[in-house]
């Protein structure tokens, strides 16, 4: 493993309380490459990879031009016969309805960019029955990009929390709140249906308590999908701290397996699947570190796919590993799904 620095140190896991020596790494920022170095270690019992301290002047590393902060592009406008036929498509996508009117539909449009961008896999695995379902976004970023997709899709119940909301705001019937978890579920009684954290966790000092809050705010038979990169994968063991999903300082936790299926269970959430969803930007992001090029970097295929460094068959090549890799299970980028711990499992109360 490439490291900058291999030595272990006296440190305490924020996850499984373990204290000892824990192999300590030094990580560069590389998304805007001002090249500050951050010591992580990873606890030699749970795994999880954290940072030794966290930064009191972290929120300097989310500039402006931070990609959750940035504003999209406004809706185009629909003939209405073609957004009724997308809705039958999509009425049949998510809940096997519509299907006549669909068989038909298909020959005249697809489904449309917003309604994959809103990860319908997800959605069915957690059970959505109709469009009221309540979902709560923990993280959502300034602009709420995923809540909006749902949106479009047909979706009404939608919440979205994040710390760094410029307020609290409501994008058509969107709710937008500038609270953490913690702070919500203390304010409301509300439950929601599906809590999802799309790469948001691995940025949350409280890893515990986010997640205790998460068991209050789920509805009893309600599902949490949790996003994150995961230290559990090849791309760790190939990289080391080239590895583009470390994201010095951002990410304070890369969880192992391990490490976030026992931290949920401590706050009365269990996990019932796991699935993988990475993309080639795991594989040319690493590479594009090794090769000292910032994600933002006027050279980067993230900022510029015009002037990448990367020819069409590496490219190519990327995108290949990914498929493999979510197949195979070791891919970087994990989707886990909980749910409340029902009483009967555990019949002595552990
Ligand atoms: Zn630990």
């Amino acid at each position: 493993m490439q490291t900058a620095e291999h030595i272990s140190v006296e440190n305490r896991c924020r996850i499984c309380n373990e204290s000892g020596d824990h192999e300590v790494f030094r990580i560069r920022e590389m998304m805007f490459g001002t090249q500050d170095t951050f010591e992580y270690f990873q606890c030699r019992h749970c795994e999880c990879l954290q940072i030794s301290e966290i930064p009191a002047n972290l929120s300097s590393y989310y500039p402006e031009n931070y990609y959750s902060h940035k504003k999209i592009a406004t809706k185009n406008k629909k003939w209405i016969l073609t957004s009724a036929l997308e809705k039958s498509l999509i009425n049949t996508a998510l809940f096997n309805t519509n299907y006549k009117l669909s068989s038909i539909a298909r020959h005249f449009v697809s489904l449309p960019s917003y309604f994959f961008r809103a990860r319908p896999t997800l959605l069915q695995r957690a059970g959505i029955r109709d469009y009221r379902a309540r979902i709560l976004d923990i993280g959502c970023g300034t602009q709420a990009l995923w809540l909006q997709d749902l949106q479009r899709v047909g979706f009404v119940n939608l919440t979205g929390i994040d710390p760094f909301a410029k307020g609290d705001f409501s994008i058509g019937r969107i709710n937008i709140l500038r609270l953490d978890a913690s702070e919500l579920a203390h304010k409301t009684d509300q439950k929601f249906d599906v809590i999802a954290l799309n790469h948001s966790l691995e940025h949350i000092p409280d890893q515990f308590g986010t997640l205790a809050s998460i068991n209050r705010l789920l509805s009893p038979d309600g599902t949490c999908i949790i996003r994150i990169p995961t230290i559990s994968s090849m791309s760790w063991k190939i990289y080391g701290v080239d590895w583009v999903e470390l994201d010095a300082p951002r990410h304070l936790y890369i969880h192992s397996k391990r490490s976030i299926r026992e931290l949920a269970r401590r706050a009365g959430l269990e996990l019932f699947d796991t699935q993988y969803d990475t993309t080639a930007f795991e594989f040319y992001g690493s590479e594009q570190y090794r090769l000292n090029i910032p994600l933002t970097s006027p050279e980067s295929l993230w900022a510029n796919p015009e002037s990448t460094v990367f020819t069409r068959e590496q490219q190519l090549e990327f995108a290949e590993r990914a498929e493999k890799a979510n197949i195979d299970g070791t891919a970087g980028r994990a989707c886990f799904f909980f749910r409340r711990t029902r009483r009967s499992d555990h019949p002595t109360g552990t």
